[in-house]
């Protein structure tokens, strides 16, 4: 897959930023697999998607590790998961997953890449590394269309 969007980022409020910037990229309904290891910022990016969605205040979002999933926006315009606690995919099943495929929504997933079997072809990918106490690097990447070529992306109408 090609990298779409690539962000190195400072703190956790620019980590945010690039949430806000990058929820305007994505398409209004998209499945997004986070991945990354644990305090890389996936939670963090989320906050700022949720909020460049006009979904959430940026502090109203928290991780649904416990939870498993939150939901943002009347109606709901952002689904916000985390498979971290669950060990199969029949759980994830269980949970209503492939049903939030289907919502004109923006479901992000945090450990996504758990159970592949159940993501849907389209999916995009935003990968988080640490590179320091404080630094990080977010890369986006779109699906491929079935002619080998990634999804290409552009602002939204209206986005901004
Ligand atoms: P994850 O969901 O990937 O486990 P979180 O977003 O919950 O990660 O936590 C990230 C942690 O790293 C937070 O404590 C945050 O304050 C800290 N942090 C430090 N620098 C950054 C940065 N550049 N981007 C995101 N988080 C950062
Ligand atoms: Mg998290």
């Amino acid at each position: 897959m090609n990298c779409a969007l690539r962000f190195e980022t400072h703190s956790d409020e620019e980590t945010r930023d690039a949430g806000r910037q990058i929820a305007k990229w994505l398409p209004e309904h998209a499945v997004v697999v986070l991945a990354g290891d644990l305090g890389a910022g996936k939670t963090t990016l989320t906050q700022g998607i949720a909020e460049g969605r006009g979904a959430a205040r940026a502090e109203d979002v928290s991780s649904p590790t416990f939870t498993l999933i939150h939901e943002y926006g009347e109606p709901v315009r952002v689904y916000h998961v985390d498979l971290y606690r669950l060990e199969t995919a029949e759980q994830a099943r269980r949970l209503g997953l492939e049903d939030l495929f289907d919502q004109a929504a923006l479901v992000m997933i945090e450990w996504g890449d758990k159970f592949p079997e159940l993501l849907p072809a389209d999916v995009f990918r935003i990968v988080l590394v640490s590179t320091g106490d404080e630094d990080r690097v977010i890369e986006v990447t779109a699906p491929k269309r079935r002619n080998g070529r990634a999804l290409a992306l552009s602002p939204r109408a209206g986005a901004g």
